[in-house]
């Protein structure tokens, strides 16, 4: 064993999100090796070993760093097209342009997102791939080369579609794949790539794409894949009044009866969206932990609804923030989401008290970890857990006057991120990242949307 290596920061204000909500007007942290080691008031003992930096954090906010639980990163290629859109016809106008990805494209896409989530503070990203054509490349392995290369923590999903048009379902039949084809191919994409010991970097989750483009069987026959390999499940759910109507149509039945009737409630599996949820489907995910990815941007760019936040927390269901693909929410910011979720939220019934500063925060942080099966891991300053961990400025121009630095943090405009790190690895330091230069993935980008236009149909 070699002594930890250690990282202090100090005289800045501390909110850790943890069980009791614990702040510090001013405080320290103390970070050796990957891990969270000591958090507390005033500055840090002197005298500790190891230090190998000692970052004076005055003027700044200490918190968790920020856990993404829903995106689609290829989109960053189509965003700002189908403006006026709802999903179904959105969905139905990019289709086609999406079946013309490939591996390159996916890589700079997939870049080009972590770093933005990045830039404003996201230490664990989860994605959503769930278009595969035929002959386009290694995709899931390019998002994962990205995610490496960016430095951040990753939950990859292998996605699937196989309910095409001809069948009745929302895709083009050339957009899918087949039943088998894809439960094969998520299979080796986990047994391939899932890190499951903690304090994992890459972990995969299986996870079809929705009731709309995916058949029962490769509802049932993923449950039953996920559980059989010990991972994760996801999926898009109780989006659009659309949603609803097709499954009433199709199965006799809403969103979240049918989830339930073909396994897919239970403390395993995180849902995208769930906007349009009566009573017993929001009683029904508290009774099974079912986890929520929250997407206020995304719902709103949609005109999907405002989805029941408030009365989820109040259920104890978990509830996680999402970015949602840049195609649907073109900011591509969770920073941005934490004020958003509020803002949308106070839209709704509860009015003003519908959301807090510190609820949003936590919803951005501890709620996407417990959404991710990563609580205990990561999601608040806890000794004991890992070095994921945002210093943001709040003593410029945008934020100087806010007292409260909570309410500066997700009240006021995007805060600089001072400093990241995860797993106890600076990140991003004075707003720029370390570990890829953001003009050289800008320029990939704009050259894969380019290819990716010329090869879609006019
Ligand atoms: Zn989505």
């Amino acid at each position: 064993m070699t002594a930890p290596q250690r990282i202090v920061i100090e005289n800045c204000a501390i909110a850790t999100v943890d069980a009791e909500e614990t702040e510090y007007a001013t405080g320290h942290v103390v970070i050796a090796d990957q891990h969270i080691e000591a958090v507390g008031p005033g500055p840090a003992p002197a005298d500790l070993p190891g230090v190998t930096r000692r970052v004076d954090g005055t003027g700044h906010l200490a918190t968790p760093g920020l856990v993404n639980t829903h995106h689609h990163f290829y989109q960053w290629l189509t965003r700002g097209l189908a403006q006026d859109a709802n999903l179904f016809d959105w969905l139905t106008a990019l289709y086609p342009v999406w079946a013309r990805i490939d591996e390159p494209m996916v890589h700079a896409a997939a870049q080009a997102s972590l770093a933005m989530m990045a830039r404003g503070g996201v230490t664990t990203a989860a994605d959503h791939h769930y278009v595969f054509p035929r002959g386009a490349g290694d995709l899931l392995g390019a998002e994962i080369r990205a995610a490496r290369e960016t430095g951040l923590r990753f939950t990859a999903t292998r996605g699937s579609m196989d309910l095409g048009e001809s069948d009745g379902g929302l895709p083009p039949d050339f957009a899918v794949e087949s039943t088998e084809e894809a439960l094969r191919a998520t299979e080796q994409a986990v047994r391939e790539h899932h890190d499951p010991a903690p304090g994992s970097m890459l972990r995969v989750a299986v996870a079809p794409c929705s009731p709309f483009s995916v058949t029962t069987e490769l509802m049932r026959e993923s449950a039953a894949l996920a559980r059989r390999l010990g991972v994760r499940l996801h999926t898009h759910g109780s989006e659009t009044v659309e949603e609803a109507d097709f499954c009433r149509r199709r199965f006799g039945m809403g969103p979240t009866a049918y989830f339930e009737s073909v396994g897919w409630l239970g403390e395993d599996v995180w849902m995208a969206h769930c906007v349009h949820m009566e009573d017993e489907d929001v009683a029904a995910f508290a009774r099974t932990r079912t986890g929520v990815a929250h997407c206020p941007s995304s719902n709103a760019r949609l005109a999907a609804g405002i989805a029941r936040v408030p009365d989820l927390l109040a259920a104890g269901v978990p509830v996680g923030l999402g970015v949602d693909g840049t195609a649907s929410n073109e900011a591509g910011e969770l920073h941005t989401e934490l004020r958003n979720a509020l803002l949308v939220a106070r839209l709704g019934p509860h009015r003003e008290h519908a959301l807090t500063a510190r609820q949003a925060l936590r919803l951005g942080t501890r709620g996407g970890a417990e959404v991710l099966g990563r609580d205990g891991e990561i999601g608040s300053l806890t000794p004991g857990r890992l070095a994921d961990l945002v210093l943001w400025r709040i003593d410029g121009l945008g934020h100087s006057t806010i007292a409260d630095p909570v309410a500066a943090l997700v009240l006021g405009p995007p805060a600089p991120v001072a400093l990241s790190l995860v797993n106890g690895v600076p990140v991003v330091e004075d707003g720029r990242l370390l570990t890829v230069d953001e003009d050289t993935v800008a320029r990939a980008a704009r050259t894969q949307a380019r290819r990716l236009a010329e090869a879609a149909p006019a």
